[in-house]
C-alpha cells in the first residue's frame, strides 16, 4: 500500500460487483482511490471481502481509458462533441424515429450496476420522456425467471430470507444451480462455515463445485432438468407422507393439481431424466423434508433455461409443500447477480411494472404516476430486452435504443444475433464508462460516472438498502447519469431536474408503497432496512411471507418437465454449460482493469471430462475450436472431472473466447430469459 493510514480519507460504500453487497471503505489519498478496507461488523459481510472486492473493484475508476467527453459518430468514426450537441442529437433522433415509426419504436436498457436513483431516472425518461414502456434491464437475462416465478407463486419476486440466516442453526441447505464460492464468494464463505459446524449441504449441480467437497450429497443432474428434479423431490415427499399438511391447508392453493402431476415423477423416472441415482433423490427429499430449518438457495443454474420460470416455481412448490417459508432459516432464496440487479427491477426498469412492481396496466396505479409526473402515460405493457433485440435483428418495430451501462455484445447470448440487432437500428445511444464493444456500435456515446463518483443506494440480494457514497471527482466532462437522463427528458419536452440522489430517493418513496418509509437520512443514521418498508417508523422486512404470503395464499404452480430447446446430436455432440469464475466479474469492464487480478487469470478456457477429451485426442492445455450452429471460438482445454461426460463448461468473461459466440438466444416463454445454460456444441483440437 503506497500510503500511510493518516494520509487517507475513508469513504464507506458498497462493493460494485455481486449482489451480496459487501460494505467497505474506499481509501482515498489526494482524490485517488488507493485501496479498500472491509467494514467491520457489517451485517452483509461481517468484515470479509472476496478477491474481486478487495483487489478488483476500484482500479477501473481511474483507468486511462475512461470516457471523458461525449462522442458523436460521423462517417464511421467518433468525434468529440459538446454535451448540448450530443443531448440535442439524442432527443431529436429519438423523437424523429417515434414520429416516423410510432411511439413504441424506441426502447431502453437500464443498468443493474447503477444506483436505484439512476435506474428510477432512466425508466422515468423512457416512460415520461419517450412515452413507452419498452424499458428493461439485464435481470431479463439472469433472474427475470425469479422475478416472474416468485411473484406468481408467492406474491413477491425476491429472496425471502436474509443471508444472516445461514448459520449452523440451519439443519440442511438445498443449493441448486448455484456456485457461491465463485459467484457470491462471501455468501459461499457463510455456507462453508455453516457446513463446517454441522449443517448438511445438498448440492444439486451438473458440475463439481468447490462446495461439493464436504457436502452431504451431490446430485450431479443433467443440465436443464431442474423441474423434473423438484417434482421428483415432491413425489418422494408426498408418497412418504413428509409434507406439512397444515401449511398446505391453511396457507396455499392449487395443491391437488400439483399432486396429480407430481405423481408422474417417480424417483426411477426422474433418475433417468436427470441422470442421477433414484436413491440419491430419495435421500435428498427425506433430508430436506425432515429438517427443522432448511433454506433453498439457487442461482442461474435454475433460471437461465427455456423452462427457467417453471424451474423457479417448482422450487417454491417444494418449499411450500414442507412449510419452509415465512420463518427464519428457510425460504426460497435466489442469489441475485449484479450489485443492483434487484434494485433495477425494484425501480421499474421493467416493461410491465413501475417502481415497486406496480403494474403499468393498472389504471389506478397509472393515474398515480401520471399525476406525479404531470402527463399521460402508455397503458400498454412494453417489450423485454430480449424481445427488442429479436425484433431489431429481424428489422422489425424497434428502430432506436438507449443503452445505459450494459454491454450486450459481450453479455447476451448469440453474439452474431446481438450484432445484427444493434446494427439494424437507425439510432443507438450508449451511456458508459468505457468504449465497450456495444458502445463501438453507437451513434452517440455519453460519459457517465462510476459508483465511486456518485451518491445513491444499491439494493442487495436480500432487498437490503445499501448506501453508495461519492469518494472522488475525476477530471473530464463526465456527468451524473441521472442528470443525463433529466437533460434528455427535458429536451423531449418534459422538463425534469433532480436536486440530488437523496431527492430522487424521496420521490421513489412517495410513489412506491414498499419503499415508502425509506430515506437516505435513515440509512445514514445507521438503520439497516430491507424492503418492504412502508412507513417512516417501519423497521423493514428481513423475512417475507411471515403468517401470510404477499399474494395472500401461496400458489402451487403445476409445472411439467420439458427438455432444453437444443440438445446434443450427431453434428454437435456435447452439451455446453456456462457460468462464472471467482476472479472476474461478468464482462470484465472492472476486473479486467485490475492488474493483479489479470496476472492470476486473463484468458478463456473450456472444461471437458477426461473421457471426452481422450475421445477427441485433446490433452490438458491444448488449443481447441468450439463451434455451434451460431458461431465458433478458440480456447484452451482444461481436462478433468469437474464436468460430467458429454458436457463442457465455459465462462463469458474473456474476449479471446467469449462463450456467447456459441450460446443460444432462445428464451423461456414466461419471463423471456435466454437459455444460456444449455446448447449443443462440437469441440475439435486445433493445429
Ligand atoms: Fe464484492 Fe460480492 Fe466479493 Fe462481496 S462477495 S466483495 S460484494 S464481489
Amino acid at each position: 500500500k503506497k500510503f500511510r493510514p493518516w494520509e487517507v480519507k475513508r469513504v464507506r460504500t458498497t462493493c460494485p460487483h455481486c449482489a451480496v453487497g459487501c460494505q467497505y471503505d474506499l481509501l482515498v489519498k489526494e482524490n485517488r482511490i488507493v485501496g479498500v478496507d472491509a467494514a467491520p461488523g457489517s451485517p452483509t459481510n461481517e468484515g470479509l471481502l472476496c478477491v474481486k472486492g478487495r483487489f478488483g473493484s476500484y482500479q477501473f475508476v481511474h483507468s486511462g481509458d475512461r470516457l471523458r467527453h461525449p462522442l458523436i459518430k460521423e462517417n464511421g468514426a467518433f468525434r468529440r462533441a459538446s454535451w448540448d450537441e450530443a443531448l440535442d442529437l439524442v432527443a431529436s433522433r429519438m423523437k424523429g424515429i417515434q414520429e416516423q415509426y410510432g411511439r413504441d419504436s424506441v426502447g431502453g436498457f437500464s443498468c443493474s450496476r447503477a444506483t436505484n436513483e439512476d435506474n428510477y431516472a432512466f425508466q422515468k425518461l423512457m416512460r415520461a420522456g419517450l412515452g413507452t414502456n419498452n424499458v428493461d434491464n439485464c435481470a431479463r437475462v439472469c433472474h427475470s425467471a425469479s422475478v416472474h416465478g416468485l411473484a406468481t407463486t408467492l406474491g413477491s419476486g425476491a429472496m425471502t430470507n436474509p443471508m444472516a440466516d445461514i448459520t449452523e442453526d440451519v439443519d440442511v441447505i438445498l443449493l441448486v444451480g448455484s456456485n457461491p464460492t465463485e459467484a457470491h464468494p462471501v455468501m459461499g464463505a457463510r455456507i462453508r462455515r455453516a457446513v463446517r459446524r454441522g449443517t448438511k449441504l445438498i448440492v444439486v449441480d451438473p458440475r463439481k463445485i468447490d462446495l461439493t467437497e464436504g457436502c452431504a450429497l451431490h446430485l450431479q443432474i443433467k443440465p436443464g432438468t431442474n423441474v423434473a428434479f423438484a417434482n421428483g423431490m415432491l413425489n418422494v415427499i408426498l408418497s412418504e407422507g413428509l409434507e406439512d399438511r397444515d401449511f398446505i391447508q391453511n396457507r396455499t392453493e392449487g395443491f391437488e393439481a400439483l399432486r396429480e402431476i407430481v405423481a408422474e415423477y417417480t424417483p426411477e423416472r426422474v433418475g433417468e431424466i436427470c441422470h442421477i441415482d433414484p436413491d440419491g433423490l430419495r435421500a435428498a427429499a427425506r433430508m430436506y423434508a425432515a429438517a427443522r430449518k432448511a433454506p433453498i438457495i439457487y442461482c442461474l443454474g435454475v433460471t437461465e433455461h427455456s423452462t427457467g420460470t417453471e424451474g423457479v416455481m417448482a422450487l417454491s412448490n417444494l418449499a411450500m409443500a414442507v412449510g419452509k417459508l415465512g420463518r427464519s432459516g428457510c425460504g426460497v432464496n435466489p442469489l441475485r447477480g449484479q450489485n443492483n440487479v434487484q434494485g433495477a427491477c425494484d425501480m421499474g426498469a421493467l416493461p410491465y411494472q413501475y417502481p415497486g412492481y406496480q403494474k403499468v396496466t393498472d389504471p389506478a396505479v397509472r393515474e398515480k404516476f401520471e399525476k406525479a409526473w404531470g402527463l399521460p402515460l402508455s397503458p400498454n405493457d412494453g417489450l423485454t430486452s430480449t424481445e427488442m433485440l429479436a425484433l431489431s435483428a429481424r428489422g422489425e418495430r424497434i428502430h432506436g435504443l438507449f443503452i445505459f451501462g450494459e454491454d450486450p455484445m459481450v453479455s447476451d447470448p448469440d453474439t452474431a444475433h446481438v450484432r445484427r440487432a444493434l446494427e439494424n437500428l437507425d439510432f443507438l445511444v450508449v451511456d458508459e464508462l468505457f468504449m465497450t464493444e456495444t458502445a463501438q456500435l453507437a451513434d452517440v456515446v455519453l460519459p457517465g460516472v462510476s459508483y465511486a463518483e456518485k451518491e445513491g443506494t444499491f439494493t442487495n440480494t436480500e432487498r437490503r438498502q445499501m448506501r453508495v457514497r461519492k469518494a472522488v471527482s475525476l477530471e473530464g466532462e463526465m456527468r451524473q447519469d441521472y442528470d443525463i437522463f433529466a437533460e434528455v427528458e427535458t429536451r423531449l419536452g418534459h422538463p425534469c431536474r433532480y436536486e440530488s440522489a437523496a431527492a430522487i430517493y424521496d420521490e421513489i418513496a412517495s410513489l412506491t408503497p414498499s419503499f415508502g418509509g425509506l430515506s437516505h437520512a435513515r440509512l445514514d443514521a445507521g438503520e439497516d432496512l430491507a424492503w418492504p418498508c412502508p412507513a417512516k417508523d417501519h423497521p423493514g422486512t428481513p423475512i417475507l411471507h411471515v403468517g401470510k404470503f404477499a399474494r395472500g395464499l401461496g400458489w402451487f404452480y403445476p409445472a411439467r418437465y420439458r427438455p432444453s430447446a437444443e440438445l446434443p446430436d450427431g453434428d454437435y455432440p456435447l452439451m455446453m454449460v456456462t457460468g462464472r469464475m471467482l476472479y472476474h466479474y461478468n464482462t470484465r469492464a472492472m476486473t479486467g482493469r485490475a492488474e493483479g487480478i489479470c496476472q492470476v487469470v486473463n484468458e478463456s478456457y473450456i472444461e471437458i471430462s477426461s473421457r471426452d477429451a481422450a475421445a477427441l485426442g485433446v490433452a490438458h492445455g491444448d488449443r481447441v475450436k468450439v463451434s455451434s450452429r451460431r458461431g465458433e471460438l478458440e480456447t484452451t482445454a482444461r481436462v478433468g472431472d469437474k464436468v460430467g461426460d458429454g458436457e463442457v463448461f465455459m465462462t463469458f468473461h474473456f474476449p479471446d473466447g467469449n462463450v456467447n459466440k456459441v450460446t443460444n438466444a432462445v428464451t423461456d416463454d414466461i419471463a423471456h430469459i435466454p437459455e444460456y445454460k444449455v446448447c449443443a456444441v462440437r469441440v475439435s483440437k486445433l493445429g
